[in-house]
């Protein structure tokens, strides 16, 4: 069976139930999920609603859901990830990923990135919402987005060690995810921003792309180095303004203010923020944003 490419970015229910059907009348024992980041989501939530175990083969290193149990599709009617299986296994070729195209690469240098503040929006959920708090997932994402950190020029010349480092952390932040139960250590203010944009701009960019951009102000929100983590992301060749994802600033504004509003179990900075679209602006434009 064949997940075709172009199917995948824009899946309907009705796509996604046929191929729960498909896998079950043939008995596949077994899904191989070979391509970038829909496809293994697409695989993983048909496998899982078929009960069926799957297996991750990423061509591009573009976000943390090639290891993890969550999923997000912009046809499933919740705008963020959903809980439904982690892969049995992970198989990455580095080689596969160097020749891929580098904004895959960079957009999941992002993802890891963020992981900067969603891990202080966990501890912030713990402490105010008395929220359960796992120091080991929330040390693996943090110990990840170090690591990216650290290795950014050589991720940036593609060079076997950087490449490697780039895809045991977003294989970490998987299990982080998976320790925790939840997207919690992975994914904070900042991935809602992302969420807010994929709902709001015409054009949206990658998740990476967007989880960064949201982790430059977040960071300045919670008072961390902002500077050194969007320095790292243009070292990284990734986006740090809302026009090098041609994304118009209004949409940027609005996604800041409504980012809050989309999950609203889950406690962030966000909520402590509590922006206007005055607010919203100054923080954008602050960070050079916009
Ligand atoms: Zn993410």
């Amino acid at each position: 069976m064949e997940v075709k490419e172009e199917f995948v970015a824009n899946s309907t229910p009705e796509y996604l139930s046929g191929l729960e059907e498909k896998i079950k009348k043939h008995r596949y024992e077994v899904l191989i999920a070979v391509g970038g980041g829909s496809v293994i989501d697409v695989v993983k939530i048909s496998s899982a609603r078929a009960g069926r175990p799957f297996i991750s083969v990423p061509t591009t290193a573009s976000h943390d859901g090639i290891a993890s149990s969550v999923a997000s599709l912009k046809s499933l009617d919740k705008p963020y990830s959903i809980k439904t299986q982690s892969p049995t296994a992970v198989i990455a070729d580095s080689k596969i990923i160097r020749h891929s195209p580098y904004r895959f690469t960079a957009s999941g240098c992002g993802d890891v990135l963020s992981k900067n503040v969603s891990v202080l929006d966990w501890r912030l959920g713990h402490e105010v919402k008395k929220e359960y708090y796992g120091a080991y997932a929330a040390s693996l994402a943090l110990m990840s987005a170090n690591l990216v950190m650290e290795k950014a020029e050589e991720i940036r010349e593609r060079t076997e060690e950087g490449i490697r480092t780039l895809l045991e952390a977003l294989v970490s932040c998987g299990v982080a995810m998976s320790i925790a139960g939840s997207s919690r250590p992975c994914s904070g203010s900042e991935h809602l921003f992302s969420h807010a944009l994929d709902m709001i701009a015409p054009k949206p960019a990658l998740h990476g792309e967007q989880c960064g951009v949201g982790t430059i102000m977040m960071a300045k929100l919670h008072g961390l180095d902002w500077k050194k983590i969007r320095d790292t992301l243009k070292l990284l060749g990734g986006p740090t303004a809302a026009a090098e994802m041609s994304i118009e600033e209004e949409y940027i504004i609005e996604a800041l203010v409504k980012a809050r509003d989309i999950r609203p179990e889950r406690y962030t900075i966000l909520n402590e923020a509590n922006l206007t679209h005055s607010e919203a602006r100054s923080l954008a434009e602050f960070c050079e944003v916009i």
